[in-house]
């Protein structure tokens, strides 16, 4: 028995707790990634079980909610899904704009594709079992707490896709992820649009500000990389004060909401023996735009039909292809991502402000030279 075992065992005395269930995989976390692990797993014809913490699938939404187009050539996205299509971004450096790029895109109506998402993986035979926190996780199974009741659910192999708090990359042993922070707001948009808008300034340290407009509607945000300093709250006040001011944004604020961001890259050992790690937790999203719900997704479908491959032929090797199948598609886009990002943070306050974002953002030529 491993040394995570016994702590388990001694912590939590779980020879006396009751097993809830088992199951060929357990998927924690309902999110893009783990629904989409969950509905390939499925359909490779063995049992799933997928946990979530939350009540409701999908709630609260922490998200600017835009997806490029080619998501739906992964999963088909039902007009319910999406809010409206976005043509691209505009890129502004202190203000200024600087740049305007094609990127076609929706801005999805996350309250409603998460939850479909999840609905899809039950329809394809995947059992869900929702306020259902992961506490602990062993290569045995994983320790839940169940609106206050313990217990335990054995599982031939376990899926972590329950963001960068990851009961299961504790289990792996992974180092503690880096980090971005974003507040973001939504508010009434007084004209509608087709562009985002984003905008970059010394006051939002390795992060940067966004408008994604939704109908008549628009999230409003900032994320920063903390360990380069500033303040998320100070700079979301002020970037919203100077949208009010230009007449951009009403001054009502709809909802409020945020979260945590990897931007270290993915993680350096995403599997191990019987376990994996997808999506946030797995650090896929990419380390300069902090977009990750397309490479979520994608890694949920590339581990979950792995993981049914492993059960069926009852050989735990199958699981090593993941790391290589994932770099495999994103390797190139996220290599060129984290060099970026350390050449941002090893030129933070050094450089010319203009040039360091013209060499790290991916609207000008500059990013894409070495
Ligand atoms: C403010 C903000 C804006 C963003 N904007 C965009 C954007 O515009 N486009 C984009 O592509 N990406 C964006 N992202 C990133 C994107 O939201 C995530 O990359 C994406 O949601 C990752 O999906 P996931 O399934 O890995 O994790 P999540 O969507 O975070 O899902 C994790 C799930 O696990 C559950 N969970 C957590 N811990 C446990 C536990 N212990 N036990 C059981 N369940 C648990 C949670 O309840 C949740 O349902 C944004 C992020 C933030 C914070």
């Amino acid at each position: 028995m491993c040394a995570q075992s016994l702590k388990m065992k001694e912590e939590f005395g779980i020879d006396a707790l009751p097993i809830l269930a088992k199951s060929d995989v357990v998927i924690i976390g309902a999110g893009p990634a783990g629904s989409s692990a969950a509905a390939a797993a499925a359909a490779g014809g063995v049992s799933v079980l997928m946990l979530d913490k939350k009540e409701q699938i999908g709630l609260p939404v922490q998200c600017a909610e835009y997806v490029p187009l080619s998501l739906a050539e992964e999963v088909p996205i039902p007009v319910a899904c999406i809010a409206q299509r976005v043509e691209g971004f505009i890129t502004y450096i202190q203000r200024e704009q600087v740049a305007q790029t094609r990127a076609p895109g929706y801005i999805l109506n996350r309250d409603v594709f998460d939850p479909y998402l999840a609905e899809r993986a039950v329809q394809s035979g995947v059992k869900l079992l929702t306020r259902a926190q992961a506490v602990a996780v062993t290569n045995l199974g994983v320790l839940i707490n169940n609106q206050g009741e313990l217990s335990m659910v054995k599982a031939g192999i376990i899926i972590g896709s329950e963001g960068p708090k990851s009961v299961v990359a504790q289990a792996i042993r992974c180092p503690p992820q880096h980090l971005a922070y974003a507040k973001q707001i939504t508010v009434k948009l007084r004209k509608r649009s087709q562009w985002a808008q984003i905008y970059f300034s010394p006051s939002i340290p390795g992060g940067y500000a966004w408008l994604f407009p939704k109908n008549d509607l628009a999230n409003v945000g900032v994320s920063i990389d903390l360990s380069l300093g500033g303040s998320v709250a100070t700079a979301l006040t002020e970037f919203q004060q100077y949208l009010v001011e230009e007449g951009v944004i009403g001054e009502e604020v709809i909802r409020t909401t945020g979260g945590a961001i990897p931007i270290g890259g993915p993680r350096l050992r995403m599997q191990q023996k019987n376990l994996m790690l997808i999506g946030d937790a797995a650090g896929h999203t990419h380390p300069i735009s902090g977009e990750g719900i397309f490479p979520a997704i994608v890694a949920g479908k590339i581990a979950g039909s792995l993981a049914a491959e492993s059960i069926r032929s009852g050989d735990l090797n199958v699981l090593t292809r993941y790391s290589e199948d994932y770099l495999k598609r994103f390797g190139e886009f996220i290599k060129r991502g984290f060099e970026k990002k350390i050449e941002y943070n090893d030129n933070w306050e050094k450089a010319n402000f203009s040039v360091l974002v013209r060499r790290t953002w991916f609207a000008f030529p500059e990013y894409f030279e070495s």
